[in-house]
């Protein structure tokens, strides 16, 4: 059921133990939204908790709070009045759905949200999910601090390429203006999040070999099977360097993480990607989607390369 952002502070403050999720492969919208609205709820006396099916990055550290964040274990069962699912689908959400058993409600920005939660606030015009975080920390009358702060321009910062994407509009710079009268540190975060391993880096010389070119340039992809993430790190970013070739409208990656097992990145300049990426029950936004492919990398690219093809085609 979709509800307004009053409904929803009214929502968290009738409860009092919450766990705050978001989805699995998290990133710095995912973490940032977590980190930020648990940081409110706690100034708020609640009793909160965030936990996330996955491993979280290290160079996430920089973020307060970030030691909190726990990872369900296999039958664990964690009490909790509501579960709160942010920048996600409650399908994204891993072995959290089984262990929070819980009424939901879920804040998101991405158009494809698939509606299951018992509550669900959308704004698919938001930048980032801590865009949204920080309009409901106005509802919900905390002042905003620095630790709240540095995690909410995290979120918005990661989800706009650092400013630079089409979701960057007006009310974007106003809540990160507002972010950095808080406190936040846009160059401490950046310093801390766009470092890499060497051997990362060099691993992009690897990759950038890989490039193919389709669609009479319009479509550009790197595709790394399972032997090539064995020896090779697969780069950080990746995609963004596929995106910015001259003519290229559609970029993607493929990556096989698992023997049988593809993740797909897509990326465009005009073409609505979530048509592809929900074609293999994935989701996203319009200019930034993904997906997960169950075959190999051969197959997994075939299947992708003619969904992307089509819907080129059908553009044109
Ligand atoms: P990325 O390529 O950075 O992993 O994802 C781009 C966008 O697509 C993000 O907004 C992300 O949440 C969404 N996305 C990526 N993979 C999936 C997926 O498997 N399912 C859904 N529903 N969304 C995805
Ligand atoms: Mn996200
Ligand atoms: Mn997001």
């Amino acid at each position: 059921m979709h509800i307004s952002l009053t409904e929803t502070a009214a929502a968290l403050k009738a409860v009092q133990r919450i766990v705050i999720t978001a989805h699995v492969n998290p990133d710095g919208d995912a973490i940032g939204s977590s980190l930020g609205l648990m940081h409110a709820l706690k100034a708020l006396g609640k009793e909160v908790q965030v936990f996330i099916d996955d491993d979280i990055p290290a160079a996430f550290s920089v973020l307060p709070g970030y030691e909190l964040i726990g990872k369900p274990a296999e039958g664990q069962s964690i009490p909790a009045d509501l579960l709160v699912a942010v920048d996600v689908s409650l399908d994204r959400i891993g072995k959290v759905a089984e262990a929070v058993k819980a009424p939901t409600l879920n804040i998101d920005h991405h158009i494809t949200n698939d509606d299951q939660a018992d509550k669900l606030y959308l704004d698919g015009t938001a930048a980032a999910t801590a865009e949204i975080i920080y309009q409901l920390i106005e509802e919900l009358d905390v002042p905003c601090t620095q630790d709240m702060a540095m995690c909410l321009y995290t979120g918005i910062a990661l989800d706009t390429g650092w400013f630079r994407f089409s979701n960057t509009k007006p009310r974007t710079m106003q809540v990160a203006a507002a972010l950095l009268s808080c406190g936040a540190q846009p160059h401490v975060i950046s310093e801390a999040l766009e470092q890499r391993p060497l051997s990362e880096v060099q691993s992009l010389a690897f990759a950038l070999q890989k490039i193919e070119i389709l669609a009479d340039g319009k479509v550009a992809g790197i595709c790394l099977d399972n032997a090539d993430l064995q020896e090779h790190e697969a780069p950080e970013g990746l995609i963004g360097m596929v995106r910015v070739i001259e003519g290229v409208d559609i970029a993607f990656t493929l990556k096989e993480k698992e023997p049988g097992l593809c993740r797909v990145s897509l990326r465009s300049k005009g073409i609505d990607v979530t048509k592809i990426a929900l074609q293999f029950g994935g989701g996203g936004h319009v200019r930034a989607a993904g997906c997960s492919i169950e075959k190999n990398c051969a197959e997994a690219r075939n299947d992708l390369i003619k969904a992307i093809l089509q819907v080129v085609e059908a553009e044109s």
